[in-house]
């Protein structure tokens, strides 16, 4: 007997949670998973809330369970086993019916299964969730894209579960096909961003400063009291503070200096590369995720050209606050540029102030930044945050101090590549008068590209001299 609100696939550790939330806020969920037994056990072990769960190890059954029209959450791992659930799901479900796929899809295989779709009356929603294990449990942020029409099947469900920032739901429908889980991606992408400018912050701190992690994790601590309070600068306090029970020292020592990646931030600068967008702070935080896996050949490299010195920061910690913030600011107008052009690229029309506001609680990047963010968007139509007035303010009193910290780690010889890429996209966005004349000019000797002038219209081409040498 049909009874279930919505529907759960994937019982790994993102879908038990979710479908556990689910059950929390009152709804009734089933859950299926390819291996049965993970059916079983989350049954049985559901506690108070087993009399909102319900499942089957046969999907037909499963389906069977669910309340029409039907929505479907896939929660499995990102790729191939989406398209292999979709393709059993498919034949059991009815027009009307809409199938979500919750997983970090990459946008274009949204897209893709969205037009698969298309025309069969089962709609098809790609939504980024983030908030880890934590969010999944107890309220992530949802960036919901897809069928507009079939989206209102489980817009209360996925409403209910969200984080909540001053009781607004963190969910929001942001537009057709593969928009949501595009939204997700340069989520992923400013958090890359975020982490690697603490990270570079943490590194003048140890490196230049010659601070502990337990002085750097109360300076953390303080910053959150500031307009830096965000969930990663909480956690990364935590982080410095932790001591290692092996062997008493600080975890953060024992814990090797290569960073993994799943691919949402690789996919995120790949994106803006692709839509020509300027976004050198999340491509700064790729590739320095990259170079931190080199570790073999930054040892070598430590010996080639001797360790960097030690001690040689001038900077003070207000300076590097503000650094911070500045950096900050940078990176998120070089996401929200991304999605400005993507969304006109796609035909989304992407919210930009409801994305931020979205942002602001449940996901890894919430921060008190975002809900300024999210004004800010809503007077205007200027897609990137460092034209919008409260954030020029905000710019105009910190990028001297981005200045002083980046000059001061080339200095020091420590490395800063987001802090760097910050500053320098900064710069280059508030020169009026730029330097490419003189690209178009090379560009023009060797390949007749032709340029444009400042005192007339249409395109032009000089007749420069051959450089070939003479026979
Ligand atoms: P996961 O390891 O990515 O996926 C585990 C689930 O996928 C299991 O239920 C597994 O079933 C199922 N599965 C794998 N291959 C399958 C196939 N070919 N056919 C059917 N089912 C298959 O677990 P996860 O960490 O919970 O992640 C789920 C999704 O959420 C991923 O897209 C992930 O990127 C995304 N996500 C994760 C996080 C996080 O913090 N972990 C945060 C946000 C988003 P079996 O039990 O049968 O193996």
């Amino acid at each position: 007997m049909a009874q279930a609100d919505i529907g759960l696939i994937g019982l790994g550790v993102m879908g038990e949670n979710l479908a556990l939330n689910i059950a929390d806020n009152g709804y009734k969920v089933a859950v299926y998973n390819r291996t049965a037994s993970k059916v079983d056990e989350f049954l049985a072990n559901a506690g108070d809330l087993a009399p909102n769960v319900m499942g089957d190890g046969d999907l037909a059954k499963f389906v069977s369970m669910l309340k029409a029209p039907r929505s479907v959450i896939i929660m499995v791992k990102a790729g191939d086993p989406v398209d292999h659930v979709i393709a059993e799901l498919r034949p059991l479900l009815e027009k009307g019916d809409v199938i979500i796929d919750a997983g970090n899809a990459n946008y274009h295989d949204t897209v893709r299964r969205f037009s698969e779709l298309d025309g069969t009356g089962i709609g098809y929603l790609g939504i980024g969730v983030s908030g880890g294990e934590e969010g999944a449990r107890h309220g992530p942020s949802i960036m919901v894209g897809g069928s507009p029409k079939e989206w209102q099947n489980a817009e209360e469900v996925l409403k209910a579960i969200s984080a909540k920032f001053n009781g607004e739901p963190c969910c929001d429908y942001l537009g057709t096909g593969g928009a949501g889980h595009f939204v997700k991606t340069i989520h992923n992408g400013i958090e890359y961003a975020d982490m690697q400018m603490i990270a570079e912050v943490y590194g003048v701190m140890r490196d230049g400063l010659g601070m502990s992690p337990a002085e750097c994790a109360e300076v953390f601590r303080e910053w959150n009291q500031g307009p830096l309070d965000s969930y990663l600068i909480e956690i990364t306090s935590h982080v410095l503070d932790a001591v290692d029970e092996k062997t008493g020292k600080p975890l953060v020592e024992v814990i090797v200096d290569q960073a993994g990646q799943k691919g949402t931030g690789r996919w995120s600068a790949i994106e803006a590369l692709s839509l020509g967008v300027s976004a050198t702070t999340i491509e700064g935080a790729v590739a320095a995720r990259s170079i931190s896996a080199m570790r073999e050949e930054r040892i070598a490299g430590e010996k080639l050209y001797g360790a960097a010195p030690k001690g040689k920061a001038k900077v003070d910690l207000k300076t590097l606050e503000q650094a911070l913030l500045a950096g900050k600011i940078a990176a998120y107008a070089q996401g929200f540029a991304v999605m400005a052009k993507a969304s006109e690229e796609n035909g989304w029309n992407l919210p930009l102030d409801r994305i931020a506001k979205i942002w602001r609680a449940g996901c890894i990047i919430r921060s008190r930044l975002l809900d300024q963010m999210s004004q800010a968007f809503s007077h205007g139509t200027a897609a990137n945050l460092l034209t919008q007035p409260d954030f020029v303010e905000m710019m105009k009193d910190s990028h001297g101090a981005l200045r002083q910290v980046v000059a001061d780690c080339a200095m020091a010889e420590l490395p800063a590549p987001c802090l760097g890429s910050a500053l320098a996209y900064f710069d280059a966005y508030r020169q009026g008068r730029g330097t490419t004349n003189l690209t178009q000019g090379q560009r023009d000797f060797f390949g007749a590209h032709g340029f444009k002038r400042f005192d007339e219209e249409g395109d032009f081409h000089h007749e420069w001299p051959s450089l070939v040498a003479p026979q």
